[in-house]
Protein backbone atom coordinates (compact mmCIF):
# COMPACT_ATOMS: atom_id res chain seq x y z
CA UNK A 1 0.00 0.00 0.00
CA UNK A 2 1.86 3.46 -0.68
CA UNK A 3 1.58 6.88 0.87
CA UNK A 4 -1.69 8.66 -0.90
CA UNK A 5 -0.99 12.70 -0.32
CA UNK A 6 -4.85 13.60 -0.44
CA UNK A 7 -5.62 11.68 3.50
CA UNK A 8 -7.45 13.84 5.60
CA UNK A 9 -3.71 14.98 7.71
CA UNK A 10 -2.02 15.70 4.77
CA UNK A 11 -4.36 18.28 4.04
CA UNK A 12 -4.17 19.15 7.55
CA UNK A 13 -0.72 19.44 7.71
CA UNK A 14 -0.61 21.50 4.22
CA UNK A 15 -3.26 24.16 5.68
CA UNK A 16 -5.98 23.13 3.29
CA UNK A 17 -8.30 22.06 5.95
CA UNK A 18 -9.12 23.21 9.25
CA UNK A 19 -7.88 21.96 12.81
CA UNK A 20 -8.18 23.06 16.36
CA UNK A 21 -4.46 22.65 17.04
CA UNK A 22 -2.71 23.02 19.98
CA UNK A 23 1.31 22.67 19.06
CA UNK A 24 3.83 22.89 16.30
CA UNK A 25 7.11 22.84 15.18
CA UNK A 26 8.99 21.32 12.24
CA UNK A 27 9.01 17.83 12.75
CA UNK A 28 5.24 17.31 13.42
CA UNK A 29 1.63 19.02 14.75
CA UNK A 30 -0.88 18.01 17.29
CA UNK A 31 -4.43 18.94 17.39
CA UNK A 32 -7.73 17.88 19.13
CA UNK A 33 -9.03 14.53 17.40
CA UNK A 34 -12.71 15.63 16.35
CA UNK A 35 -14.31 11.86 17.57
CA UNK A 36 -12.41 12.43 21.36
CA UNK A 37 -12.71 8.89 22.79
CA UNK A 38 -12.35 11.15 26.10
CA UNK A 39 -12.25 14.77 27.08
CA UNK A 40 -9.00 15.95 25.61
CA UNK A 41 -7.60 13.41 23.08
CA UNK A 42 -5.14 14.61 21.02
CA UNK A 43 -3.29 13.16 17.59
CA UNK A 44 0.52 14.23 17.41
CA UNK A 45 1.01 14.06 13.20
CA UNK A 46 4.43 13.80 12.01
CA UNK A 47 5.30 15.94 9.20
CA UNK A 48 6.93 13.33 7.12
CA UNK A 49 4.74 11.34 5.07
CA UNK A 50 4.08 7.64 5.68
CA UNK A 51 0.84 5.54 6.05
CA UNK A 52 1.55 4.44 9.67
CA UNK A 53 4.29 2.76 11.52
CA UNK A 54 4.85 -0.30 9.25
CA UNK A 55 6.82 2.25 6.34
CA UNK A 56 7.59 5.44 8.37
CA UNK A 57 11.43 5.98 8.87
CA UNK A 58 13.24 5.47 11.99
CA UNK A 59 14.04 9.04 11.60
CA UNK A 60 10.47 9.97 11.40
CA UNK A 61 9.75 7.88 14.21
CA UNK A 62 12.61 9.10 16.37
CA UNK A 63 11.61 12.43 16.25
CA UNK A 64 8.02 12.40 16.99
CA UNK A 65 8.11 10.07 20.55
CA UNK A 66 9.88 13.07 22.12
CA UNK A 67 6.52 15.29 21.08
CA UNK A 68 3.81 12.30 21.61
CA UNK A 69 5.53 12.33 25.37
CA UNK A 70 5.64 16.06 25.49
CA UNK A 71 1.48 15.80 24.62
CA UNK A 72 1.34 13.02 26.99
CA UNK A 73 2.51 15.32 29.81
CA UNK A 74 0.85 18.21 28.76
CA UNK A 75 -2.65 16.37 28.57
CA UNK A 76 -2.13 15.09 31.61
CA UNK A 77 -1.67 18.30 33.64
CA UNK A 78 -4.60 19.62 31.46
CA UNK A 79 -7.23 17.13 32.61
CA UNK A 80 -5.28 16.49 35.94
CA UNK A 81 -5.46 12.98 34.84
CA UNK A 82 -5.02 9.77 36.38
CA UNK A 83 -3.31 8.33 33.67
CA UNK A 84 -2.76 8.88 29.50
CA UNK A 85 -2.92 6.05 26.77
CA UNK A 86 -1.08 6.19 23.79
CA UNK A 87 -3.07 4.44 20.54
CA UNK A 88 -1.35 4.04 17.12
CA UNK A 89 -3.05 2.15 14.51
CA UNK A 90 -1.83 0.04 11.36
CA UNK A 91 -4.08 -0.49 8.48
CA UNK A 92 -7.93 -0.91 8.43
CA UNK A 93 -7.39 -4.71 10.09
CA UNK A 94 -5.33 -2.60 12.96
CA UNK A 95 -8.06 -0.18 13.33
CA UNK A 96 -6.60 2.52 11.52
CA UNK A 97 -8.96 5.19 9.20
CA UNK A 98 -6.98 7.91 8.26
CA UNK A 99 -3.58 6.74 6.45
CA UNK A 100 -0.99 9.59 7.48
CA UNK A 101 1.20 8.29 10.85
CA UNK A 102 -0.20 9.72 13.98
CA UNK A 103 -0.50 9.21 17.82
CA UNK A 104 -3.58 9.34 19.80
CA UNK A 105 -3.02 10.47 23.13
CA UNK A 106 -5.85 10.21 25.54
CA UNK A 107 -6.21 11.41 29.31
CA UNK A 108 -7.23 8.80 31.26
CA UNK A 109 -9.39 8.79 34.89
CA UNK A 110 -9.53 6.06 37.37
CA UNK A 111 -13.00 4.31 36.45
CA UNK A 112 -13.79 6.10 33.00
CA UNK A 113 -13.72 3.94 30.26
CA UNK A 114 -12.90 5.15 26.51
CA UNK A 115 -15.71 5.99 24.23
CA UNK A 116 -15.97 4.30 21.04
CA UNK A 117 -12.77 4.69 18.78
CA UNK A 118 -14.18 6.89 15.90
CA UNK A 119 -17.41 7.45 17.23
CA UNK A 120 -19.76 10.84 17.57
CA UNK A 121 -17.67 14.38 16.72
CA UNK A 122 -17.60 16.74 19.31
CA UNK A 123 -18.53 20.33 18.81
CA UNK A 124 -16.25 22.90 17.85
CA UNK A 125 -16.46 24.93 21.33
CA UNK A 126 -15.70 22.60 23.43
CA UNK A 127 -12.73 21.20 21.07
CA UNK A 128 -11.42 25.13 21.51
CA UNK A 129 -11.98 25.01 25.21
CA UNK A 130 -10.09 21.41 25.78
CA UNK A 131 -7.17 23.19 23.28
CA UNK A 132 -6.96 25.64 25.46
CA UNK A 133 -6.29 24.19 28.29
CA UNK A 134 -3.29 21.48 26.52
CA UNK A 135 -2.03 24.63 25.19
CA UNK A 136 -1.48 26.29 28.84
CA UNK A 137 -0.59 23.39 30.22
CA UNK A 138 1.82 23.20 27.24
CA UNK A 139 3.30 26.34 27.98
CA UNK A 140 3.72 26.24 31.85
P1 LIG B 1 -7.12 6.06 13.23
O1 LIG B 1 -6.71 6.25 11.79
O2 LIG B 1 -8.15 4.95 13.33
O3 LIG B 1 -5.98 5.88 14.16
O4 LIG B 1 -7.87 7.33 13.76
C1 LIG B 1 -8.08 8.50 13.05
C2 LIG B 1 -8.62 9.51 14.03
O5 LIG B 1 -8.72 10.72 13.35
C3 LIG B 1 -10.00 9.16 14.59
O6 LIG B 1 -9.92 9.13 16.01
C4 LIG B 1 -10.88 10.31 14.09
O7 LIG B 1 -11.82 10.71 15.06
C5 LIG B 1 -9.86 11.40 13.81
N1 LIG B 1 -10.20 12.35 12.76
C6 LIG B 1 -10.72 12.09 11.54
N2 LIG B 1 -10.83 13.22 10.82
C7 LIG B 1 -10.35 14.23 11.60
C8 LIG B 1 -10.19 15.63 11.44
N3 LIG B 1 -10.56 16.25 10.29
N4 LIG B 1 -9.67 16.35 12.46
C9 LIG B 1 -9.32 15.74 13.62
N5 LIG B 1 -9.43 14.41 13.83
C10 LIG B 1 -9.94 13.67 12.85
Amino acid sequence: MSYDANNIFAKILRGELPAVKVYEDDDAIAFMDIMPQAPGHTLVVPRAPSRNLLDAAPETLSRVMPLVQKLARAVRTAFAADGVTIMQFNEAAGGQTVYHLHFHVIPRHDGVPLSKHAGGMEKAEVLEAHAAKIRAALAS
